[in-house]
């Protein structure tokens, strides 16, 4: 269970709402249970259950797991797609071990706002459910160009290509990278030459077929994860 306060050997943390509702109506836990508790600082920690009352369920924390897990340096820069689908993209991407996701406005992009609670909220389930210790970063979204101006010496910039690319295989290298994704309707002819005029971006191709937006960034992160090795 993700909890947002700083956890150390010892301490007694009060769960209230939903939580407290999760473990002790969903769960059923009571007091003697233990369970493992982590807050994306410190790594993760068994704690006991003290309390269980209507509201509220108390717990002392016992001991430490594990250490909060490194996970690879690796950035998904994809263009926010329609509401159902970018809720399944937080998910995928906190569960196949991205280190952070910088959401990018591009010329088709159809989402202008993003709710980043919510995203975050998912984030936070799937962490729990795929036991991560750290959640991943996600940033306010950047203008494509932006992000394209300041791009980073030492990270690769993978861009699936749909027109298309190398295969992932010979675009992994070792060190920091990111992934970038386009939106529904693809980049423009101005935005791929912008983004090949990037030193570090070498064009990936995800097979012969068009993919969805979202089923491409689980499709190269998976890869990019197979081959980097995380
Ligand atoms: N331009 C596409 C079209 O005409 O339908 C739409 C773009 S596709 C739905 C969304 C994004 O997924 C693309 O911008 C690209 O980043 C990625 N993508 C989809 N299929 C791909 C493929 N076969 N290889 C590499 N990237 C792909």
């Amino acid at each position: 269970l993700f909890v947002d306060q700083p956890l150390a050997d010892g301490i007694t943390i009060l769960i209230e709402g939903g939580q407290a509702h999760y473990l002790s109506g969903v769960m059923r836990l009571k007091a003697g249970d233990a369970i493992a508790l982590f807050d994306d600082v410190s790594g993760e920690w068994r704690a006991e259950i003290e309390q269980v009352a209507k509201r509220h369920v108390q717990l002392r924390v016992t001991a430490r797991l594990r250490e909060r897990e490194d996970v690879p340096d690796l950035w998904l820069v994809a263009a926010p797609i329609k509401k159902g689908r970018i809720d399944w993209v937080a998910e995928k991407a906190c569960e196949l071990g991205v280190a952070r996701w910088q959401p990018v406005i591009t010329h088709r992009t159809i989402v202008d706002k993003l709710n980043l609670d919510r995203l975050r909220a998912h984030m936070i389930e799937a962490a729990e459910q795929c036991e991560r210790t750290a959640l991943p970063i996600l940033d306010e979204p950047m203008k494509l160009a932006k992000l394209l101006g300041n791009w980073p010496a030492g990270r690769a910039l993978i861009f699936a290509d749909e027109e298309g690319g190398v295969p992932m295989a010979q675009a992994v290298k070792p060190g920091p990278a990111a992934i970038l994704i386009g939106p529904e309707g693809g980049f423009t002819d101005e935005e791929r030459s912008a983004i090949k005029a990037v030193p570090q971006a070498v064009g990936v191709s995800l097979g012969p077929r068009i993919l969805r937006a979202d089923t491409a960034m689980a499709a190269a992160v998976s890869l990019w994860m197979g081959l980097a090795g995380d």
